[in-house]
């Protein structure tokens, strides 16, 4: 029988902790905080060296029980054949995509990105020979359209940042597929819970368990799950690039995923009463929320998502000034960047997260200049409305 997806998030594997208990099994994974296992026998080392990273515990950089603990769940929620973690999602991102491409090939991005993707397509993976382009919008037609010979790869994410644009990844898949062209798929936003990429024709899903998975603000990591062969792959990439997961940071991430379903039913009630009450207050311009029928995506949210998600943002009437004052009159909420934890957090894009580009560019990204962006947390509804009705009196 296969178990549902919270009965999933809590059988983790290999047991390794059993070896020397006798019949007592841990019920929480064992932190393996060791850089390095030692061997009695020099042939027997030498063999699991020989025969590969699956062999057996030799090195953390390498291999680490804890994280392979984790490795199992998130694959199994993904539907992965295998799972690779890292130290953060930026690592899990790049070390996909140095596995898929290499110099003289070409990848098409996603307009609707983490400014750290967009680094990956503007700066680094050109120096390193891959051409890039960003494709003309978040539609399966446009990245199309920006495809050339040598397209290797696209990369989009499920709920894009800021305006929570929701791709068709059924279509993209297809068109990809089609031509041979791998997806890749930052799952951030939605969580394993809201999405699984892989089913709906991407290879590799990549995700920052900083956010949902971890849950909690309290560890930076990522992971990346796809096909054994593709994710053999990945694994060399990373263990010569060497950005792995630290064994408590993957502890922190299994323990954080053991409540994904739990938080993010919550996560999204929250989110779907906050865009409500936004929607309808007269300081707010614009409510971007894929769980709203005023959003452009809605209707592909509802056929590609098992619920919104917890990220939101809203463009204030008043503009700038009114963001930034919103952003720091809040008190229950928290004024911060990154998102997917259990607090409460809002950042005013013009005046924070997206300076680098002109107010032309902004607009061009669907960025107003009042827009501020919201992770709502798994507080009390009624609170977190309150907190946000006293903030926009100040707006
Ligand atoms: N992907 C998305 C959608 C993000 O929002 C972020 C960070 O905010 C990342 C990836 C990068 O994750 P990390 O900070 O764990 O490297």
């Amino acid at each position: 029988m296969t178990h549902g997806f919270t009965t999933r998030s809590l059988r983790w594997g290999p047991d390794e902790g059993r070896r020397d208990l006798g019949p007592a099994e841990p019920v929480a994974v064992p932190i393996y905080q060791a850089s390095t296992f030692a061997f009695p026998c020099a042939e027997e080392l030498a063999e699991i060296i020989r025969s590969g990273h699956d062999a057996g515990y030799v090195y953390s950089r390498w291999h680490n029980p804890t994280r392979a603990a984790l490795e199992s769940v998130v694959a199994d929620l993904e539907g992965a054949g295998a799972a690779v973690s890292f130290s953060s999602g930026m690592a899990a991102i790049t070390t996909s995509l140095a596995a898929v491409a290499r110099s003289g090939d070409h990848v098409v991005f996603s307009p609707d990105l983490y400014g750290g993707s967009f680094a990956v397509a503007r700066k680094i993976l050109p120096r390193w020979g891959v051409r890039t382009t960003i494709a003309g919008s978040h539609r399966a037609e446009d990245f199309v359209a920006a495809m050339e010979d040598g397209t290797v790869a696209c990369f989009a994410e499920t709920i894009g940042n800021p305006t929570v644009s929701v791709p068709d990844l059924s279509a993209l898949g297809a068109e990809c597929r089609s031509r041979g062209v791998r997806l890749v798929v930052d799952n951030t936003f939605a969580s394993p819970y809201l999405c699984n990429p892989l089913s709906l024709g991407a290879d590799i899903v990549a995700h920052s368990t900083t956010k949902y998975l971890g849950g909690h603000h309290d560890l930076i990591g990522g992971v990346a799950c796809g096909s054994r062969e593709l994710m053999d792959e990945v694994r060399e990439m990373s263990v010569d690039l060497g950005g792995t997961a630290s064994p408590f940071d993957a502890w922190l991430a299994l323990r954080g995923t053991a409540t994904l379903a739990l938080r993010m039913e919550r996560h999204c009630s929250n989110a779907l009463q906050v865009a409500g009450y936004l929607e309808g207050h007269p300081k707010v311009a614009r409510v971007w929320y894929p769980g709203l029928p005023s959003h452009p995506d809605h209707r592909t949210a509802m056929s590609m998502l098992r619920g919104f998600g917890g990220m939101l943002a809203f463009e204030l009437a008043d503009g700038l000034d009114a963001g930034r004052r919103f952003t720091e009159g809040v008190r229950l909420a928290k004024m911060a960047p990154s998102l997917g934890g259990v607090h409460t957090l809002v950042i005013h894009a013009a005046s924070v997260t997206h300076t680098q580009l002109t107010p032309e560019e902004r607009a061009s990204a669907g960025i107003g200049e009042g827009l501020v962006r919201v992770s709502v947390g798994i507080e009390d509804p009624e609170d977190l409305l309150h907190d946000f009705e006293q903030a926009l009196k100040s707006a």
